[in-house]
């Protein structure tokens, strides 16, 4: 019943800006941050996931990251990220906004997807500024090819500013539609989270497709409590 409604939401007020968080790519193997088996239940994130602990020791931080990236590499898309890809094409979706640094929305086919925390595509050299393909031949320990220091991967640390064109882009996409919907986050990390109550301010609103609670239920015109994957196939049948 609920993703009929949000089918007819979606008729209604087309196109719609999809925002998704760590909760769309479970299903692809890839462990979200806050549940129970979450990325953070067995590490600290201050102690691998923080600008200051890059900073003051990079291959530390790199012996986790280097395992991260190749199960980010090695993990394939799945059904909500094709789903969103073919709702695109038929016109429902105009952009999606991803928290999610695994390159998953793109390699299913969508077009316009903003990447307001970064991606595994790229690393910059801190020293000389240049940015680098992330290839998977440079790891464990990838080091800029033209000055030799340690890169950083150009995903979003804990401390550090979100990539400017990026987060205005979102918060273009945001004012400018008349339907958000939220997929797979607890939207407790801003400014993302702030996105859907950017859309209410410009007259629009948004629905949430969660696995359990979500800071902002109590404003969401519709939820749909329920697997990403499920959900947004059964939606893309529903909209024919
Ligand atoms: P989060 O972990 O805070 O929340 C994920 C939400 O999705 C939870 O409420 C969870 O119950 C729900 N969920 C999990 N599996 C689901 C499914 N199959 N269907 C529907 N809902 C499901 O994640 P967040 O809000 O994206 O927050 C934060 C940060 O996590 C972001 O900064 C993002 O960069 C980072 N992150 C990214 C990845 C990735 O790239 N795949 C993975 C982990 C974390």
């Amino acid at each position: 019943m609920s993703v009929e409604r949000l089918a007819e939401l979606i008729r209604e007020r087309a196109p719609c800006v999809v925002l998704t968080g760590a909760g769309v790519s479970t299903e692809s193997g890839i462990p979200d941050f806050r549940s129970p088996t979450g990325i953070w239940a067995d590490v600290d994130p201050m102690e691998y996931g923080s600008l200051r602990a890059f900073q003051a020791d990079p291959e530390k931080i790199w012996s986790f990251y280097a395992r991260r990236i190749e199960m980010l590499t090695g993990a394939e898309p799945n059904e909500a990220h094709y789903a969103l890809a073919e709702l695109e094409r038929r016109g429902y979706v105009r952009a999606v906004v991803t928290q999610n640094i695994d390159l998953l929305h793109s390699r299913a086919g969508s077009r316009e997807v903003v990447e307001v925390h970064g991606s595994i595509r790229t690393a910059s050299c801190p020293a000389c500024r240049a940015s680098h393909p992330l290839d998977e031949s440079l790891l464990p320990l990838p080091r800029c090819p033209d000055c030799g220091a340690v890169l950083k991967p150009d995903v979003v640390f804990f401390g550090e500013l979100l990539p400017r064109a990026a987060i205005d882009r979102a918060y273009e996409l945001a004012r400018g539609t008349r339907l958000l919907i939220v997929v797979g986050s607890t939207l407790e990390v801003y400014p993302v989270a702030d996105l859907p109550l950017e859309t209410v301010r410009a007259g629009g609103s948004f629905a949430i497709v969660n696995r359990g609670p979500t800071a902002l239920d109590g404003r969401a015109v519709l939820n749909v409590d329920g697997s990403a994957g499920e959900t947004l196939h059964e939606l893309a049948t529903v909209l024919g």
